[in-house]
């Protein structure tokens, strides 16, 4: 029986992962726990909560062996735009309590879940087709963080054997919780400003081209890396994935096929599109689709119905309470 510990499970990513693997595991068998007291509801009510900061391995610790965990999921982190703001908690937490929860992970032999992302690459990665192994020299705190990270993971696997599994996320889009502070935050509010005002102001060019993903495939896909067969993993870590690949002016077109009178203007924050622009637009992931079949369901304008349809009635019912 897989008995699985969420880290960081009050995030964006975090909430929805924390109530699918509930569906599938069973809701006893699945921990979340973030250093945030209070979280959305579901996510307190569906299951065991406990509170408790990744920096403290003493109680990771004790967690692991009390419940005798066997996967960890490790979401805890500080995102992009955060990052620069404070590059030094950004390493404390993005490095060090992934370092110490690598080191149980050897001793108790879990299997664990570490999400990269587009971030880890830089201005001189390929930025078309951007391979799976090619130059990662970012230039932000946060990319840097990510690319130790992988670099630590791959260490953990390689030198003590510590089933360690990972993708690089490109932006990912929810319906539920609000973004963490990334870069691409703007292709949920987007959504958001489209049904409230029918208007959205973009802090990124038209034409800046990104990775992104709706959050059932970056669920899915987590998963799956997580029951995929061991021997067909040629990387384990930091796996490529996508799902589409669009700029402001492509997300903007696609929400007028349901709101025909929504407009988008720009006001470029330069801090965000510097590290766009450094971020490729878009990566291989024939690696994950050879290695453990990866295939993503959501296209930009079937992403956009479901968002525009779930965001709609939920603001209506809001209205209405
Ligand atoms: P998020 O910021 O929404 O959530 C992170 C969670 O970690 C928060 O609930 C926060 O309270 C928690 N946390 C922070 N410090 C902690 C600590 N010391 N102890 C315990 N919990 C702590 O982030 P997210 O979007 O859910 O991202 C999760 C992971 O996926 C991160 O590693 C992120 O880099 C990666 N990722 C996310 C995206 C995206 O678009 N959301 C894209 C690429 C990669």
């Amino acid at each position: 029986m897989d008995k699985i510990l969420i880290i960081g499970a009050g995030g964006q990513i975090g909430t929805e992962l924390t109530a699918y693997l509930r569906n599938i595991y069973g809701s006893s068998n699945v921990i979340a726990s973030d250093i945030r007291a209070t979280l959305h509801p579901e996510l307190m009510e569906g299951g065991p909560f406990i509170r408790m900061d990744a920096m403290d391995s003493r109680q990771v610790y004790q967690v692991v062996q009390k419940e005798k965990i066997n996967q960890v999921y490790f979401l805890a982190a500080i995102l992009s735009v955060v990052c620069e703001n404070n590059p030094e908690m950004a390493w404390d937490i993005n490095i060090g309590s992934l370092n110490s929860v690598l080191r149980i992970a050897h001793e108790f032999s879990f299997k664990m879940f570490v999400p990269s992302s587009i971030g880890a690459f830089g201005a001189s990665t390929p930025k078309m087709k951007t391979p799976q192994l090619t130059i990662q020299r970012p230039s932000s705190i946060y990319g840097v963080s990510k690319v130790a990270g992988e670099l630590l993971c791959d260490y953990y696997h390689a030198r003590f054997g510590v089933d360690v599994r990972g993708l690089r996320f490109p932006g990912i889009i929810s319906n539920l919780i609000p973004p963490g502070g990334g870069t691409t935050d703007y292709a949920v509010d987007i959504y958001h400003k489209a049904i409230a005002h029918k208007h959205y102001t973009s802090y990124l060019r038209a034409d800046t081209y990104l990775d992104m993903m709706y959050m059932p495939d970056a669920l899915r896909a987590a998963a799956t890396l997580m029951e995929a067969n061991h021997e067909k993993l040629r990387f384990h870590n930091a796996y490529n994935i996508s799902a589409m690949s669009f700029c402001p002016e492509m997300i903007a077109a696609s929400i007028q096929k349901f709101i025909p009178e929504f407009s988008i203007d720009y006001e470029i924050d330069p801090l965000r599109q510097s590290i766009a622009d450094s971020w490729p637009d878009s990566v291989d992931d024939s690696a994950a689709r050879e290695d453990w079949a990866w295939m993503p369901e959501y296209d930009l304008d079937m992403m956009s119905k479901d968002m525009i349809d779930v965001l709609s009635e939920r603001f209506a019912r809001e209205k209405n309470e």
